[in-house]
């Protein structure tokens, strides 16, 4: 399409509150290569989406939870007078809300409805705020470009019929106005509202970029940028200023928490450089993530990933057979079970899955594993931490020596490496794991 134009988005903390917007604002005002905008719902509301999804709560507990969305929105809108095509469309979405979220027993499909309310009301909000600093700004609904397939709660986007509806919708807008949309949310063929995961607005926002060919992402957080590690941890925890798409990928999927992990596999296809940084403190610079032209090695950052599940699954039957891994994963591809890590012996396979805590949906369900236990014996352990160390071309040298010295101390469950050289992950108590970073923190990254 035109790829002068710069895709941005803002995450939950940056719409929080009014003041969160105005700096926002300011920041797209400032760089006028900004058009299209894709937000998050306001830091806290998508949380209560997700408590009303539940099928067994009480109309009380349901009228507390819309509540609490109300007051979030209220707060900002009490600072704000809305044009009147806002003020309709604002409200018409609220009632919206109010009258599905009283729905006692919600099927999937409304509980995408349900959760897609938090960016349809803040993107509202959020374009006033921007006409308040006098940008030509116009809402635009997701759904009419971010097109999905119908998997609720997690759906798979569909590139080749989102780039065609940004194409017929976007070209001329694009060139005078600045377009607010919402993040996290598409619409599947039959025109249903969908979703793509907890904090997939990052996702939609590499999506847009890919479907307006954009000549970058500008993600603006609450951290400026990407860290060594999460520097609520360790002090000492430093930014990073350059990562390479593998390198960040890896980080995304392991649990630094600054990015959807599926975010930079349309930047990467695409070439379209990510730009992370703070909306809070929009000078102090962040990390740029690209294509990879200097050639470091070694490991760069730590992650850790909590919550995880270990399934190990034991057939004596596997022992000379063929077909059991076979049997196994295409078991968990039909309930859309993504694995971390894999390990294989001779008689049994350990897999690791991510029990992430406010998921719309459970990883594993019982089903799963009554089927899976037909064939073999299944063993489910929780409470554990996936650690990663992310880097390029890791091989077992020094580093790796000195990796062993620290993890001497501890009990480590499982450990991988080898299919990438961008990692090496283990798996270790969750009690024990914060800990365990900042020792390999302390040992491997700082200088
Ligand atoms: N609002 C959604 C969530 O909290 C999506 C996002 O913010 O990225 O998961
Ligand atoms: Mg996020």
């Amino acid at each position: 399409m035109n790829s002068s134009y710069v895709v941005a988005k803002f995450g939950g903390t940056s719409v929080a509150d009014f003041e969160s917007m105005k700096r926002c604002a300011q920041i797209i005002k400032n760089n006028s290569q900004v058009r299209l905008v894709a937000v998050s719902a306001s830091a806290g509301v998508t949380n209560h989406l997700v408590s009303l999804c539940q099928n067994d709560l009480k109309l009380t507990q349901r009228n507390e939870h819309i509540e609490q969305v109300c007051n979030i929105q209220n707060s900002i809108l009490k600072k704000l007078s809305l044009d009147k095509d806002i003020a309709d469309g604002f409200n018409q979405t609220l009632n919206k809300f109010k009258n599905l979220a009283r729905n006692i027993d919600p099927t999937e499909k409304e509980k995408d409805s349900l959760l897609s309310f938090g960016e349809r009301l803040s993107s509202y909000l959020f374009t006033q705020v921007l006409r308040g600093v006098d940008i030509d700004a116009v809402r635009l609904d997701a759904r009419n470009v971010l097109k999905t397939d119908s998997k609720f709660g997690k759906a798979t986007p569909n590139i080749c019929a989102t780039k065609k509806a940004a194409s017929a919708n976007l070209t001329t807008l694009l060139s005078t106005k600045v377009l607010v949309t919402q993040g996290f949310i598409g619409s599947d063929q039959q025109g249903n509202t969908t979703t793509l995961g907890r904090g997939g607005s990052d996702y939609s926002a590499a999506l847009f970029a890919e479907a307006i060919d954009a000549s970058a992402i500008h993600i603006w957080t609450d951290v400026v940028g990407i860290f060594s590690t999460d520097p609520r941890l360790c002090s000492k925890a430093t930014p990073i200023a350059k990562l390479s798409f593998d390198e960040a990928a890896e980080m995304a999927t392991f649990g630094a928490k600054v990015l959807h992990p599926a975010t930079i596999l349309p930047a990467s296809r695409a070439g379209i450089p990510v730009f992370v940084g703070s909306s809070r403190a929009p000078d102090e610079g962040g990390t740029w993530i690209e294509k990879s032209q200097t050639r470091h090695s070694g490991i760069r950052a730590v992650t850790q990933r909590k919550n995880q599940i270990l399934l190990t699954l034991k057939s004596p039957e596997m022992l000379l057979a063929s077909g059991f891994l076979a049997k196994v994963f295409t078991i968990l591809a039909q309930y859309n079970i993504s694995v971390d890590l894999v390990t294989t012996s001779e008689i049994s396979v350990a897999l690791t899955l991510d029990n992430a805590p406010n998921a719309s949906r459970p990883e594993l369900e019982q089903e799963c594993l009554d089927l899976l236990s037909e064939f073999c014996h299944v063993s489910v352990e929780n409470n554990l931490t996936l650690i990663a160390l992310i880097g390029s071309q890791i091989q077992l040298q020094q580093e790796e020596i000195n990796l062993m010295h620290v993890l001497a101390d501890f009990n480590i469950r499982m450990i991988c490496h080898g299919a990438s050289k961008h990692n090496l992950c283990f798996l270790v108590e969750q009690s024990n794991s914060d800990h365990i970073v900042q020792s390999i923190h302390s040992r491997l990254l700082e200088a």
